[in-house]
């Protein structure tokens, strides 16, 4: 192996890689019982996260950052004038081996620009991963990134080898992706989408009869989307976001503020700031659709199309329907519990489980770990000292924030002396 070589390409193809944020591992359950090589079930795999929030803990490459298309988002984009390079088939397997072998890694996310075909690049993402599972038995895990445009078969064969598929759908809206991505049809992303959800269903039902079926793409699909290339709305992206939860068994929507890599009329310009404060916002939208029982069109709508930068969506949503509150800490239910601010579902748990025996008042919600500078507005409890109720939405909000250490505070210390 000419070390030299690999080297160069591998700061080419893992810078390439950056930009995807899509490889969180969890969720995978592949364990080692062919004493083979890794394991990545129990504990996961160990993240790291670079300064900008981007997730390196796997080794994160691509296969080439050659490419027949020319999105304009996309620094891998055939116009653009950068060094091409691409790896071997066998320089991935051996690069993962060997990083394993130092514990430098714990599983291979694997992209790649498209040589060719969308088929000619997957069959090699494949066979990459096929190669380690079955030539080196590795049991590490393997995240693949399929091409859109990839045929059934391909797909089919890399969820036999790989813990995650993921495609990614990159420009959240069909117009968006119709302007910077040309090359690009929206069913080159749902078609391949359909098939690994499809194969999903099947592959459990199959183990339901069967238990020795064996596993197929064990931590799911994922996507991705670039938020703040195009004009579109918090709302736009929450929709489609949650049409994909739905509609193809998502395990995971990814949020990633653009990058500005382009000098193009249709992009936000270089040295544009990377939206990352939008980008946070999304993903708590995100957790309140999944685990706290918020429909989307609670948190974003037409009366309201984009998340306040300056609260959470949680709180945001409370102040625009006072008229739920204040909630009964003893008396009420889980969902409505779950919808107070300053209450996570770890907090929901602990106090159904505590007044099974007691009433709880305020030094119960403190020792539960409530966050009660933002709960103590919008809840009643066994206590005789209760925060005044006759505060607007907007009296309540510059409270909180007047209060609050939160890093974004200082850019709204204007509007806070409004307060004071
Ligand atoms: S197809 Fe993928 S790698 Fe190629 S330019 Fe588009 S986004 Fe970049």
């Amino acid at each position: 192996m000419n070390f030299e070589r690999i080297k160069e390409k591998l700061n080419i193809l893992a810078d390439a890689a950056k930009y995807d944020v899509s490889c969180s591992s969890s969720g995978s359950k592949r364990t080692n019982t062919n004493k083979g090589l890794g394991d990545s079930s129990g504990m996961g795999i160990c993240h790291s996260y670079t300064e900008d929030g981007r997730c390196v803990s796997l080794l994160k490459i691509l296969l080439t950052n050659h490419c027949i298309f020319d999105c304009a988002y996309c620094v891998t984009r055939k116009s653009n004038d950068v060094k091409r390079t691409a790896f071997k088939i066998q320089e991935v397997v051996d690069l993962t081996i060997n990083f394993y072998r130092r514990n430098y890694i714990e599983g291979l996310f694997l992209s790649s620009g498209i040589f060719k075909s969308p088929d000619y690049t997957m069959e090699r993402l494949v066979a990459v991963a096929k190669k380690l599972r079955e030539e080196e038995n590795f049991n590490g895990y393997i995240h693949l990134k399929s091409i859109p445009g990839a045929s059934d078969e391909l797909m089919y064969e890399a969820g036999l080898y790989a813990d995650r598929l993921s495609v990614n759908i990159e420009i959240p809206t069909i117009s968006g992706l119709k302007l910077l991505a040309p090359d690009k049809k929206h069913e080159d992303f749902t078609k391949p989408m359909l098939k690994v959800k499809n194969e999903l269903i099947r592959y459990k039902n199959e183990r339901k009869i069967i238990k020795s079926t064996p596993k197929y793409a064990p931590a799911g699909q994922s996507t991705q989307m670039i938020v703040g290339a195009t004009g579109e709305t918090d709302k736009d992206i929450m929709y489609s976001a949650t049409h994909f939860y739905k509609n193809y068994n998502m395990k995971r929507v990814y949020y990633s503020g653009y990058v500005p890599v382009a000098n193009d009329k249709r992009l936000p310009s270089i040295g544009s700031q990377v939206p990352m404060l939008r980008e946070n916002r999304l993903y708590q939208t995100d957790w309140l659709l999944r685990f706290y029982g918020f429909a989307v069109n609670e948190i974003v709508n037409d009366s309201h199309p984009n998340l306040d930068t300056d609260i959470d969506p949680k709180l945001s949503w409370a102040l625009r329907n006072l008229h739920y509150f204040p909630v009964d800490i003893n008396k009420a239910d889980k969902r409505m519990l779950a919808r107070i601010p300053g209450l996570g579902m770890q907090s929901v748990g602990k106090i159904l489980n505590a007044r099974k025996f007691r009433k709880l008042n305020w030094d119960h919600l403190k020792k539960i770990g409530v966050a009660l500078n933002r709960a103590k507005y919008f809840i009643v409890c066994d206590s005789r000292h209760w925060e005044q109720r006759d505060l607007d939405a907007e009296r309540i909000k510059g409270m909180i924030l007047q209060n609050s250490s939160g890093k974004f505070r200082n850019q709204y210390s204007s509007q806070l002396s409004l307060f004071n």
